[in-house]
């Protein structure tokens, strides 16, 4: 289960890129071992996404599951910042890192992907074996009946209830898709959500909320991959949540060694046998070049 997020101010150094002593230690740990990757927002940011848990980020007051649940003023918001911000999204683009990830998923290194993002820009990007474990922005899915469908479909359904709305909001430059409790719920007021067009039912993005669980079967999917690996990858996350940082843990009991790149420090460096602070994008690009070319 996430946990409340802490905003965590950490040494960082200017330059992202590995120095070559990182980048050595890396390819030696790695060079004819599979490898388990699990990616935070760290690994997006470079394709636009902002990182609210970065060392540069500010405190966060994300709305939980049972807001959510429970007040329906908290669901007409999320749902009125959703609508505007979920296209800034699916305008995104896979970056180097991504790539760098999916040529070496290709070169059969890798035993898959567990990501903490919900962009679903590892797939864009062409990797296969992708774990998204808290759920993805491009699925929407009813609380009463199950049923799921496309964030898209949906998108036309709340312009047809709120025609004009999202030009009313203006520029925005919040353009998170992750719950948030922080901003102002009145400019929201007017929004109206709609409801499953199987049941009547509540709809929620297929995304995990603070507070609530993983489901089960794809925790179970994620640890397979870390067990079928002989290196643990964290690229890009400060394993702020339990839900990233369990993986570090089992790993690390099983005898599996756990490489952290990430700009800050970490939950999980404790445990890591090696840690890069750099940025993601430039330590994976470094890594496939390093190992394939
Ligand atoms: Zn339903």
């Amino acid at each position: 289960m996430p946990e409340q997020r802490q905003s965590r101010p950490s040494p960082r150094r200017d330059h992202p890129d590995p120095s070559e002593q990182d980048l050595a230690a890396l390819v030696d740990l790695v060079r004819g071992r599979r490898v388990a990757v699990l990616t935070g927002a760290g690994v997006s940011t470079d394709s636009g996404i902002p990182d609210y848990r970065g060392p540069d980020s500010p405190p966060r007051n994300p709305m939980t599951y049972q807001q959510f649940i429970g007040d329906e003023a908290f669901r007409r918001h999320y749902w009125a910042r959703n609508h505007v911000g979920w296209r800034h999204v699916e305008r995104t683009s896979p970056n180097a890192g991504h790539r760098a990830l999916t040529r070496l998923e290709q070169a059969g290194l890798l035993t898959g992907i567990i990501t903490q993002n919900v962009d679903t820009l590892h797939v864009v990007a062409g990797s296969t074996t992708v774990v998204d474990l808290h759920g993805s922005f491009d699925r929407v899915v009813c609380l009463d009946c199950g049923h799921v469908v496309s964030r898209e479909s949906l998108a036309e359904r709340l312009e047809a209830a709120n025609p004009g709305f999202v030009e009313s909001i203006g520029d925005v430059a919040d353009i998170e898709i992750a719950p948030d409790a922080d901003a102002v719920i009145e400019t929201t007021a007017h929004f109206r959500p709609v409801a499953c067009e199987v049941c009547g039912g509540t709809l929620k993005p297929d995304i995990v909320y603070f507070g609530e669980m993983v489901p089960k079967a794809r925790v179970a999917r994620a640890f397979e991959i870390v067990d079928e690996a002989d290196v643990l990858l964290v690229a890009g996350s400060s394993l702020t949540v339990h839900s990233g940082l369990r993986f570090v843990k089992h790993a690390a009991k099983a005898g599996t060694p756990v490489v952290i790149v990430n700009r800050g420090e970490t939950r999980g460096d404790p445990l890591a046998t090696l840690t890069i602070d750099a940025g993601a994008t430039q330590t994976l690009e470094a890594l496939a070049e390093a190992l394939l070319d």
